[in-house]
């Protein structure tokens, strides 16, 4: 079994892992981009009750607020602590200066309505111009680029984190070279590199390099989002079908035991428990062999409208 560091009794149905910062985190969250007002807020109830206590979300998706209430509503009705679930936010594109860092960190708490996250993280590493929406275009429909590194943006990232506003930090869609900066000008490493990653585009060199630095590597659009055909694929049914699991537990699974954190987005009820219920069977040695045989680098989010970005992480080899 590959699963590294995880702590042996938990609160809730997903199994946690130790972050470098000594801070643990669920390895299986839910997942909510596109997910907005009464959806979400009755996704995340049903989610708690399947035994979800990560969520993930970001400025972007427009449903901080509605997440926000949902957590605070369970809180008040006793069914959660605080200190019981693990939220995610992330810091946009048009926020990469030191400065706008903290500014999008208390705009998140504030849409949330909470005094802290657990994780924030570095959206993309490919700066948008400030103060222009979230997706500054000029009259031909281009972005217009910011020229702050991320490096600085990661300063920001520092400062939020000693402030006490969130208790983690990582990044997310960095390529290794680009980790390399961060761990080299770092004062606090990153916790996760949050990536693209199902059994179509396995990232293993990635898994590699971020299992050298202690750094967790997390699955989105751990079953292709519908986009590719993931949840389709001949090997993955076989597979499936020999556990009596669905494919997507098989998917899912595959990340949990090579050490992958995974955030799988449901909004039905039978998915959001499927989901979660794959801590009951083992994938031998063989089945996940053939399932890392199926990679194809084939990326569902390819950003190619952002790919003369100085700082667009899929030029180079993950
Ligand atoms: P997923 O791979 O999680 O796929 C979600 C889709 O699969 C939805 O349409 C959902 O439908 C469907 N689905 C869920 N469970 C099952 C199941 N058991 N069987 C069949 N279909 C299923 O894609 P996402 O892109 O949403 O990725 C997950 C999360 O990762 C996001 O929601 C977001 O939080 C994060 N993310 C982060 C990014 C980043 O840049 N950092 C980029 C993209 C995603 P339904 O809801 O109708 O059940």
């Amino acid at each position: 079994m590959l699963i590294k560091n995880l702590s042996k009794s938990t609160p809730c149905v997903s199994k946690r892992v130790l972050l470098n910062d000594g801070h643990f985190m669920p390895l299986v969250g839910l997942g909510t981009y596109t997910a907005l007002d009464q959806e979400v807020k009755k996704t995340l109830r049903m989610a708690i009750e399947a035994g979800y206590r990560m969520f993930d979300t970001a400025m972007l998706y427009e449903n901080e607020v509605a997440i926000g209430e949902a957590i605070r509503e369970m809180i008040d009705e006793g069914i959660i602590r605080r200190e019981d679930i693990f939220i995610t936010t992330k810091v946009w594109n048009t926020y990469h200066s030191q400065k706008q860092v903290m500014v999008s960190a208390k705009k998140s708490l504030e849409n949330l309505g909470l005094d802290y996250v657990d994780l924030l993280l570095i959206h993309w590493p490919t700066g948008f111009k400030e103060n222009s929406g979230h997706r500054p275009k000029d009259s031909n429909g281009k972005y217009m680029y910011s020229e702050i590194d991320y490096t600085e943006t990661w300063l920001g990232m520092e400062d939020v984190l000693e402030s006490g506003l969130t208790k983690s930090i990582g990044v997310s869609n960095f390529n290794h070279k680009q980790l390399e900066r961060i761990i080299e000008m770092c004062e606090h490493k990153p916790v996760v590199n949050q990536v693209e990653c199902h059994p179509y585009l396995n990232q293993q060199k990635l898994v590699d390099f971020c299992d050298e630095h202690d750094i967790i590597l997390q699955a989105f659009t751990p079953l292709g989002r519908g986009e590719i055909n993931v949840l389709s694929d001949l090997a993955l049914k076989k597979i499936a079908a020999a556990h009596e699991k669905s494919v997507a537990q098989v998917a899912i699974r595959f990340q949990v035991q090579r050490g992958v954190s995974v955030i799988p987005k449901s909004c039905t009820k039978t998915r959001i428990i499927e989901n979660m219920n794959v801590f009951d069977f083992t994938l031998a040695e063989d089945e996940m062999d053939s399932l890392m045989s199926l990679n194809k680098n084939k990326h569902v989010l390819l950003k190619d409208d952002m790919a003369d970005h100085p700082h667009y992480p899929f030029h180079e080899e993950y």
